[in-house]
């Protein structure tokens, strides 16, 4: 977008968008329609195309930044922040521009800078020569570590035409203005500015509300309320990638089945919530046990599984004990005494050598928990997968 200020027309048509960037956006454009996937993106490279500088990859932010960014930001005018203003320079621009200022900080510290960075603007101006330059360059590169800064035009103010900020701006500036130009010429520069700073936000909207509904949904349609874990519909997902993975690279995989032992009993004698109590405290055994790339599902009822990629046969069972000894020594809230739950495995080791999908693996992994319940139950009876 814009380079180093001119002072001659510049119409509506042909701003903001110079030619490489309406490459950009058109090659961004092209992908549109290929996937849903590809939305995300789409509005991303165009987002990137507005901005000269380092446009934050939204999915690398945490789930919990991206609503905060999406519910948090005013949407209907765009925040811009002052730094290095007088009071004077602030009220004239304010009347120059149309949207309201945010305060003017005369210095960062920790504290403002906290309440900048928790309500980023969508546009900043920091005045050059006020701050004497350095000053200037160190406060917004802090600002600028800050991740939902990535969304910010950051315009550089400097005093006149012959200042030589003009000519070298700082690096983070996308745009150097002269505060001298306070007239016509400066105003559109700002109108388009702001526009910009519109545009940005409406997309940095539309992306974040189409990527947390799919987090919501894919959340609704993949996870068993009961424990939280992954459901049968999970496990189809993520058991069937895990396969193929192992198909493709010839990494050995666990696929666990487990079962709880008798939970009928434990429904029949201390009531069904208590047996809730049971799936809920079971499902936490069985995250805090497993590292964090292992998938732990719920199938359904009292049917859990464990897919645990990366993991020769010896490490599988040895895990599986681990689980078993851990169920069977734990008190259960709901339970009057340790060893009331326990639970059967049945522990599959996979390789490559016969090709593994869910159809061929899932119902030898059923047979070895069925050979556990018939053996006396509270065991793991594992095999390799041939
Ligand atoms: P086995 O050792 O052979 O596995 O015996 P079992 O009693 O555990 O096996 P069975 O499959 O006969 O019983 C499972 C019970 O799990 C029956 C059903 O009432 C109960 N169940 C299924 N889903 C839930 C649930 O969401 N909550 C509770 N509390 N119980 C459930
Ligand atoms: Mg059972
Ligand atoms: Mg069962």
């Amino acid at each position: 977008m814009a380079d180093t200020p001119n002072t001659t027309e510049t119409t509506e048509a042909d701003w903001p968008v110079s030619e490489a960037e309406s490459v950009t956006a058109h090659q961004a454009s092209a992908k549109l329609g290929k996937e849903e996937d590809d939305k995300g993106e789409f509005l991303l490279n165009l987002l990137s195309s507005y901005s000269r500088h380092r446009l934050l990859p939204l999915t690398e932010l945490p789930r919990e930044d991206l609503i905060h960014a999406f519910l948090g930001g005013g949407i209907h005018e765009p925040r811009v922040m002052t730094f290095y203003l007088s009071e004077e320079q602030v009220s004239r621009l304010t009347s120059l521009m149309t949207v309201p200022i945010s305060k003017n900080y005369e210095s960062v510290t920790l504290d403002n800078l906290n309440e900048v960075t928790s309500n980023p603007p969508h546009m900043l101006l920091v005045h050059m020569e006020n701050s004497g330059g350095d000053e200037a360059e160190k406060v917004v590169g802090k600002l600028m570590e800050v991740p939902t800064m990535g969304f910010s035009s950051v315009v550089a103010l400097v005093k006149d035409e012959s200042s030589h900020y003009l000519q070298a701006g700082p690096s983070w500036a996308q745009t150097v203005l002269p505060l001298s130009l306070m007239d016509q010429a400066f105003r559109r520069h700002l109108k388009n500015l702001l526009d910009l700073a519109h545009a940005r936000m409406d997309l940095e909207t539309i992306y974040l509300a189409h990527r947390v509904s799919r987090e919501q949904l894919h959340a609704v349609q993949y996870t068993d309320p009961l424990t939280g874990l992954l459901n049968r519909r999970g496990f189809e997902d993520s058991g069937a990638r895990e396969l193929s993975r192992t198909a493709r690279t010839g990494q050995t995989m666990g696929f666990v089945i487990l079962d709880i032992d008798k939970f009928k009993n434990i429904n029949d004698t201390y009531g069904h919530p208590a047996g809730d109590d049971v799936l809920r405290e079971l499902a936490q055994i069985l995250r805090e046990e497993t590292r964090t790339l292992d998938h732990v599902f719920r199938f359904g009822g009292e049917e859990f599984g464990i897919v645990l990629p990366h993991t020769p046969s010896g490490e599988m069972t040895h895990v599986c004990e681990r689980i078993r000894t851990k169920v069977e020594e734990t008190h259960f809230t709901s339970m009057p005494k340790a060893g009331a739950v326990t639970i059967s495995m049945g522990a599959l080791s996979v390789g490559s050598e016969k090709r593994p999908t869910l159809e061929n693996v899932y119902p030898v992994a059923d047979e070895l928990l069925y050979r556990a319940k018939q053996e006396g139950r509270n065991r793991v009876i594992s095999d390799a997968f041939k």
